[in-house]
């Protein structure tokens, strides 16, 4: 059997139109025509998402003593987001085409043309390998060859210019590169582009009290709630440092050029943990995060050389080491999480924004001070798409015929098992019924008596489901069914009574959270 390959826009398309067949993830509000980069997602599509919250959940809380979960509200005060600088600085600087009309983010458009660079360069690369065969030095070349010292100046000018603009507030530097670099509008072609300014990504609404009316920002993340109840769940957990708050919610950003399906919405969801430490321990800390964070990604079956991590070369002002675990989509790698060494500045301004102390006491040092943070911020949605991606296979069988199917981890699964009375009649569904009864209460089943076993099977491939239980006339007299394997497609006939074990096996949350830890 084997993969068939697709381009990555091919892919892509395919992988939208399966989630919406399948029940996996549909357009938001689509008898309305949509709504742009909000979705919804469907009865297979939540239990998946489901478990990979859960698989995320177990992972920080049941596996470590030292981590508390909470649920903190979307609604928060609003000098929440004053503290965490988030009303002055949460913007991304956007640039319009007069004649198309279209928004773009201007870092983006700029880090794209660095792309199609970097594609230049590598072609002179190749072309000059072919040429002078083995005695090629990729390095020496690259040092002398004018063509291509001038590219990566380029690139640095991008990168410098960028970064000053952005920091000096000086917008006019960032339009102005992009005038020299001739960037066109994708669409219109045309190089008729406005000023660039910076939009808040915040969504605002207001609140009505007795007291008149305040406006709310629904929340761009939520660290923030666990930041302001630092103080409460350490107190009323008695937790001492370090230890961990860990919580999972809706996070909504006005992305304005928002793309690529869930990759980039509107509302998602995000599962974050804030890690307190003692000053001056948080370097150590930061590496453990890295280290069990990558496992995590890892554990779900996903191959070695499909994640690298990014260090961030420009750190924000209040972290001392900041990185990204990016996997390998077929358009790039890109960033599904972040680990940032946060300092305490977080604590830091709601202390100054409240005037409550946020300061812990050590025993073991007997001394008072604010602690210094690591997070750990994954996006949901992106790891749904990480799923899509790396388990939604196209197979060539043997005998020609092709098939879909969802090499999802077992455990992870949006079905466990299906059960399939071969045939409608003669007690077959009534046995099925009670093999359905039986397992209920271990896995989410499913149970389906309509169409050919094949067409059946191919349906449970499609979505993922790791077993189904075939009931035929020999069950009634033997109290045994056929057990077919999604991934081998291996059938084997076994007991009624072996099956609670046999699937136990596979889809338990041990058989993936030990894996982190290896
Ligand atoms: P990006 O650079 O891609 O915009 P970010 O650096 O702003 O992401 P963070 O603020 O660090 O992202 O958020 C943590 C995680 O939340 C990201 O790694 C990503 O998985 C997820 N995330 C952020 N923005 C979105 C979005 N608009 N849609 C879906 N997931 C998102």
């Amino acid at each position: 059997m084997l993969p068939i390959k697709m381009n990555p826009e091919e892919q892509f398309k395919k992988i939208i139109s399966h989630c919406k067949e399948y029940g996996f993830i549909f357009p938001s509000s689509e008898i309305y025509e949509g709504l742009a980069a909000v979705y919804d997602y469907g009865q297979n599509g939540v239990e998946l998402k489901n478990n990979l919250r859960t698989y995320w959940w177990k992972s920080m809380i049941q596996m470590h003593q030292n981590i508390v979960g909470i649920d903190a509200s979307i609604f928060m005060h609003p000098k929440t987001w004053k503290a965490s600088g988030h009303v002055d600085g949460f913007s991304d600087p956007m640039i319009d085409n007069k004649d198309s009309k279209k928004r773009y983010r201007a870092d983006q458009l700029l880090e794209d043309h660095q792309d199609k660079i970097r594609a230049k360069i590598e072609k002179e690369l190749d072309k000059a390998a072919k040429r002078f065969g083995d005695s090629f030095n990729k390095e020496l070349y690259s040092e002398t060859n004018p063509k291509i010292v001038s590219y990566n100046e380029t690139i640095e000018i991008i990168d410098d210019t960028l970064k000053k603009g952005l920091e000096t507030g000086d917008l006019g530097l960032i339009k102005q590169l992009i005038e020299e670099l001739e960037i066109v509008c994708p669409v219109s072609g045309s190089k008729n582009w406005t000023d660039v300014r910076q939009f808040n990504l915040m969504y605002s609404t207001q609140m009505t009290a007795t007291d008149g009316e305040s406006e709310l920002y629904l929340r761009p993340e939520t660290a923030q709630g666990i930041f302001v109840n630092f103080l409460n769940v350490q107190k009323s957990g008695r937790m001492k440092i370090p230890f961990g708050i860990a919580q999972t919610g809706k996070a909504f950003r006005n992305e304005i050029v928002a793309r690529q399906f869930i990759m980039r919405m509107k509302e998602f969801e995000q599962m974050e943990m804030q890690f307190f430490v003692r000053p001056g321990e948080e370097l150590k800390y930061y590496e453990y995060w890295k280290a069990i964070r990558l496992n995590w990604h890892l554990a779900m079956g996903t191959a070695t050389d499909k994640y690298r991590f990014h260090d961030h070369v420009k750190l924000a002002h209040y972290a001392n080491a900041a990185v990204d675990i990016e996997y390998h989509f077929p358009f790039g790698f890109k960033e599904v999480e972040g680990i940032h060494s946060r300092t305490n500045f977080d604590l830091s301004r709601h202390q100054e924004f409240s005037g409550k102390k946020m300061q812990y006491f050590d025993t073991e040092l007997n001394e008072n001070y604010i602690p210094y943070v690591i997070e750990t911020s994954i996006g949901l949605d992106r790891i749904f798409l990480v799923q899509l991606f790396e388990n939604l296979i196209e197979e060539t069988l043997e005998n020609g015929e092709t098939r879909t199917v969802f090499k999802i981890h077992p455990a992870l699964a949006p079905f466990k098992v299906a059960i399939l009375p071969l045939l409608k009649k003669d007690g077959l569904p009534e046995f099925a019924q009670k093999i359905y009864n039986e397992l209920k209460y271990d896995f989410q089943c499913f149970y389906e008596e309509k169409d050919t076993i094949g067409k059946r099977y191919r349906r449970q491939d499609a979505i993922g489901t790791p077993f189904c239980v075939t009931i035929d006339y020999d069950s009634l007299e033997n109290m045994d069914v056929t057990l077919r394997y999604r991934d081998s497609m291996e059938q084997k006939r076994i007991k009624v009574s072996e099956l609670q074990d046999i699937i136990s096996q596979q889809v338990s949350w041990k058989s993936i959270l030990n894996k982190i830890e290896e």
